[in-house]
Parts: structure tokens; C-alpha cells; sequence
């Protein structure tokens, strides 16, 4: 097999394989049929060990080359999301409130594809882990994976993970040194007053006048607290408290939630403390009660500087040079790869699969993954294993 020319079958078979996958959508942790799946096509294409069962539903392929040398480890992700897909093509999911929006489905075929090519050819030096990881949308798979020994089993000099971008055209990839993406932190805010008739207010302690003074307050720590050469977000994203029609009903408590987003622990723990005291001041000032819980979700990603140019040199074989962009944008999106990149060097990039048309966002109800940008998903995969572990 050739990796600058692809058999069509081949090509064909890692389409079959998306689309079922994306017909078949599994939440974090119940990836069972996927990992099933993932399982069976390993072993059929010859990969020397498959070990299952990793963080749940999450395994291990491994594949040995020609000659021993150092490790490798390729991450793709598995889960889908609670939401009802709204396509209404072939390959639309099969079950209601489950979706592949984020376009795992097609990260966990390019990595299957990469397996296949690998096993046949063999031409590395050295050992590659293929990492299919479970829960990375809020479950933390990847940090499941890593406490259950990953790396002390499957141990990896450097770590590499894509994902697509539909607002990057096809042909593109990025990716940048440092933070590439933010903390992704949640926080629940609940206060509480003393419900009672609204046309009494000096009888009662009204939590919606102190929740509405919080929600404003706390968009003075991104513009007044946290420095402005440092990247945040303060989001309050819903507040509850109330009956709709009960118009003249004071409500003993309102809660609120949102998230946090940052790129340096500093910053983090700067966010928190001024939220829990605004939190605490604000409340007080009114005699009311709040509580804040702060829960770190995923930390940030952070790419580091050597495996960046590394994975742009493997990028620009298979996109040309001037599409391999080591220098793009960040964003404030969390992504649980961060987990890994913690313990091992490595990088995280993305791939275009826009289309030029009107671009459907990740995590819409019609969003669907871009088939046309497999080949050179497994071309990438398969270039950073090559060139890593050089024979
Ligand atoms: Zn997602
Ligand atoms: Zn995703």
C-alpha cells in the first residue's frame, strides 16, 4: 500500500466505516458497540496486541515495526453527544438524542485507517500505540485513561491528536506552540433569600435582585482583574429561580451556572477567589446567602514548542506547505487531550473540512463529518508515525 496513492477500496471501506459509526452514535463511557468495532478492525488488519477495556470502553492497538526503536502514541476520540441529530441523510444516527456532532466518528475512522496502513507496511522503527479514547465530551476519558496506567503500559515519547474544523477549509491544517486551548471549567451559584409576596419586598429577601447584582459583577473580573494581555471567559449561561406565571411570587432561591475558561493556572485560581468573594460580598450586602462550587473540568491544552514543528513538517508532506500553519489562531474551546499532554510532549492540531458552502458549526443538529477529508487524516497519522520513528 502506498500512502500518496490510496486504494479507492480502501478508501471506500474507511467511508462504510464512518458512516456506521456515525448511524450508530454512543455516549461517554457507552461506547461499547464503537469499541466493539474498533476492536474487531484492529485485529482483522493485523495489529500485533489490542488490549480493551481501558477507562471502560476505551483501547490500545499496538503495532511493531521492522526493527525496535522508540514509541509513538495516536489519540482519536469515540464518544458522541446528547442531541438529536437533525440530518436526514442515509447515515443519520439510528437513535434519538444521540449524535456524532463533533465529528469523532471521523477521528476514530482516519486513526482505524492509519492502523491499517501501519500494519501492512511496517516501515518504523519502534512501537505505535493507537489510543481510542472514550468520553472526551465532559467525561474526562482522557484523564481516565491516563489514571489507569496508559502510559506506564503503552508508554509514548510523544503524543499526537487532530481535530476537524469546519471552519477551516479543506486542504488546511493548524495548529500553534503553548496554549492551543482553554481550562474548561463549571461553576454553580446558588443563592438564597426569603421567598413571600412580591408586593411586600420589605418582608422578604429577594435572591433575584442579589442574582442579577452577581451575574453583572461577575463581568468585572475579565475586564477589571485578570490582566489584559491574559485570555478569559466569566459565562454565566443559565439562571433559574422562580415560576414563570407566578408573577407576584418571590422565590426563596436562584441558582445559576456557567463556565470558566483560561489558559494558565494563575489566571485560574485568580477567577476563582474574586467569583467566591464577589459571591460572598455581594451576598452579605444583602443579607442573603450564597454558595459557590467551582469544579477544574479539563485543563488547558498546551503544545509543546518540538512535537508543533515536528507535526508541521509531517503536515506539510500532506498538505503542501503553505496550508500547514504552526502559527494559528487558539481558541477557548476545551478539549480532555490535555490530560495526556500533561504527562507526555506532544501536539494537538486541526483539519480543515470546510467545504466553502455555509459552514454547520460542531455541535449543531445538522453538523456531519466531511468524508472527502479522510485520506489525508490517515496520511497524517500514518507520515508522524513514519517520520517518528524513522528506520
Ligand atoms: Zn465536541
Ligand atoms: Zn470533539
Amino acid at each position: 500500500m502506498k500512502l500518496n496513492d490510496l486504494p479507492q477500496n480502501f478508501v471506500d471501506d474507511l467511508v462504510a466505516i464512518r458512516r456506521d459509526i456515525h448511524a450508530n452514535p454512543e455516549l461517554a463511557y457507552e461506547e461499547v458497540r464503537t469499541s466493539k468495532l474498533v476492536a474487531e478492525k484492529l485485529r482483522s488488519c493485523g495489529v500485533d496486541e489490542v488490549h480493551t477495556g481501558i477507562a471502560k470502553t476505551g483501547l490500545v492497538g499496538v503495532i511493531r515495526g521492522k526493527r525496535s526503536g522508540g514509541t509513538i502514541g495516536l489519540r482519536a476520540d469515540m464518544d458522541a453527544l446528547p442531541m438529536q441529530e437533525k440530518n436526514s441523510f442515509l447515515h443519520a444516527s439510528n437513535r434519538a438524542k444521540v449524535m456524532h456532532a463533533c465529528g469523532h466518528d471521523g477521528h476514530t475512522t482516519m486513526l482505524l485507517g492509519a492502523a491499517q496502513y501501519l500494519a501492512a507496511t511496517r516501515n518504523f522503527a519502534g512501537t505505535v500505540h493507537l489510543i481510542f479514547q472514550p468520553a472526551e465530551e465532559g467525561g474526562a476519558g482522557g484523564d481516565l485513561m491516563v489514571k489507569e496506567g496508559l502510559f506506564d503500559r503503552f508508554d509514548c515519547d510523544r503524543i499526537f491528536a487532530v481535530h476537524n474544523r469546519p471552519d477551516l477549509p479543506i486542504g488546511k491544517w493548524g495548529t500553534r506552540a503553548g496554549p492551543f486551548m482553554a481550562s474548561a471549567d463549571s461553576f454553580t451559584i446558588e443563592i438564597t433569600g426569603k421567598g413571600g409576596h412580591a408586593a411586600r419586598p420589605h418582608l422578604v429577601c429577594d435572591p433575584v435582585v442579589v442574582a442579577a447584582t452577581v451575574a453583572l459583577a461577575m463581568q468585572s473580573i475579565v475586564s477589571r482583574n485578570v490582566s489584559p494581555l491574559e485570555c478569559a471567559v466569566v459565562g454565566i449561561s443559565a439562571i433559574e429561580g422562580g415560576n414563570l406565571p407566578a408573577f407576584a411570587v418571590v422565590p426563596d432561591t436562584v441558582k445559576m451556572t456557567g463556565t470558566v475558561r483560561t489558559y494558565d493556572t494563575a489566571t485560574q485560581d485568580l477567577i476563582e477567589a474574586r467569583m467566591g468573594e464577589l459571591v460572598a460580598g455581594i451576598c452579605d450586602a444583602h443579607r442573603a446567602k450564597g454558595t459557590l462550587q467551582f469544579t477544574r473540568l479539563y485543563p488547558p491544552v498546551i503544545n509543546t514548542a518540538a512535537e508543533v514543528e515536528f507535526a508541521r513538517l509531517a503536515a506539510a508532506e500532506v498538505w503542501g506547505e503553505e496550508n500547514a500553519n504552526a502559527n494559528y489562531t487558539p481558541s477557548m474551546g476545551g478539549e480532555d487531550f490535555s490530560f495526556m499532554l500533561q504527562k507526555r510532549p506532544g501536539c494537538y492540531s486541526v483539519i480543515g473540512q470546510g467545504t466553502g458552502g455555509e459552514i454547520i458549526p460542531i455541535h449543531n443538529t445538522r453538523y456531519d463529518f466531511c468524508d472527502a477529508i479522510i485520506p489525508n487524516g490517515v496520511r497524517y497519522f500514518s507520515r508522524l508515525a513514519e517520520r517518528g520513528l524513522p528506520l
